[in-house]
């Protein structure tokens, strides 16, 4: 299907110098590299395949590459297959970024390709709050829920083909960053990029089933560890757990299978804040996740550790040991809930 539906409220919602600038870094390019971040997720798979579904219609040949594995959950991302874990002979002239804006956050790829990637042309496109733009063009769009949202607009602007296969790659990632669409970052233009999607051909239990309603034994008694182990502090508002590799023995689970245990943690009734640490392989590296809810900022902090994210859900990798990053992140995490409800002891005394 390569018949372009227009929603005339989504085709002027980027900024329009960025896009035409963005295509004239697309045009002349014959083989484009398009890259998701390490550790991948929804968004950055989807929008990586996506968008490579798209290029292709143009006649660009496309290679999506993240330095990670695609777990086994998005297999049902049509063209996963094609997903390469290094930039190979480096034979791109174009090289798309996407959901980071740091070249650190493509993990391995940064460092084994750096050269090359100091010297090819850049095209960024994220909509994370903290990032900086790595790209000669950045189109960082903090208002789109998912990097697949602003793909939907840059599609609708730039009157891109928009096939079945990559419909489905995109709605996967507004599905993803969204929580099926439960998050306060769902808004009615991610409803209707979502819908133009579904116009195209996608399904939502397409991505729902593989991803949320089936899972092995292995990853509900990883969450079972990890919910065992769970601390509470500063009367209930902030909740943490961890896994290590020993956890993983424990559950017989892989380390891929952790994925929802932080949002879990943020359900807790009165959480305000949730952490998951995890140190797996690399006993001098712990990796924090955080979830929040307002008024506790969730990128400010990480940014603080070296990471970044957004205001509600954010990350970071520190080089200590699990067990001397922990408590000391925790102890600035009950410190930041005790700021927090002092700001608010105070609003409630002078209002
Ligand atoms: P998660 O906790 O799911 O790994 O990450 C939550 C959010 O924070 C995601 O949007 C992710 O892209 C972002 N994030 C996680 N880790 C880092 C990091 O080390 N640096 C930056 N800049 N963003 C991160
Ligand atoms: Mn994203």
């Amino acid at each position: 299907m390569s018949q372009t539906y227009l929603n005339p409220t989504l085709t002027q919602e980027l900024d329009g110098l960025l896009v035409q600038q963005a295509m004239a870094m697309i045009q002349p390019a014959r083989r484009i590299a398009i890259l998701a971040h390490e550790r991948p997720d929804g968004d950055c798979l989807g929008s990586a395949l996506g968008l490579a579904h798209m290029l292709d219609q143009l006649g660009k040949y496309c290679v999506p590459v993240c330095a990670d594995v695609v777990p086994p959950s998005f297999h049902f991302l049509p063209g996963h297959e094609r997903f390469h874990t290094t930039l190979g002979d480096e034979q791109f002239d174009l090289v798309i970024a996407l959901d980071a804006g740091e070249l650190y956050r493509f993990g391995a790829l940064a460092e084994q390709h750096r050269d090359f990637l100091a010297r090819v042309p850049i095209l960024n496109m994220d909509h994370h709050v903290s990032s900086t733009g790595c790209g000669q063009v950045n189109i960082i769009d903090t208002a789109s829920a998912a990097t697949a949202e602003l793909l939907v607009l840059f599609q609708q602007q730039a009157h891109l083909p928009l096939t079945g296969e990559a419909a489905q790659c995109l709605l996967t990632g507004m599905i993803t960053d969204t929580g099926s669409f439960q998050y306060s970052n769902t808004s009615a233009r991610t409803m209707e990029s979502a819908a133009v999607t579904i116009r195209a051909g996608a399904n939502a239990e397409t991505t729902v089933k593989p991803l949320f309603r089936t899972y092995p034994l292995a990853k509900l008694r990883l969450q079972a560890e990890v919910f065992k182990q769970a601390q509470t502090a500063c009367g209930g508002r902030l909740i943490w757990s961890y896994a290590d590799d020993a956890t993983l023995i424990t559950a017989g689970a892989t380390a891929d299978m952790d994925d929802s245990c932080v949002g879990t943690l943020r359900d807790v009734e009165g959480v305000l804040v949730a952490a998951f640490f995890k140190a797996y392989g690399e006993p001098q590296i712990t990796r924090i996740s955080l979830r929040t809810y307002e008024p506790f900022d969730a990128a400010a902090f990480c940014m603080r550790l070296g990471g970044g994210g957004h205001p509600r859900a954010a990350g970071a990798t520190v080089n200590r040991p699990l067990a001397e990053a922990m408590p000391e992140i925790v102890a600035q995490l009950a410190e930041e809930c005790q700021r927090l409800a002092s700001l608010d002891a105070t609003d409630t005394t002078h209002s």
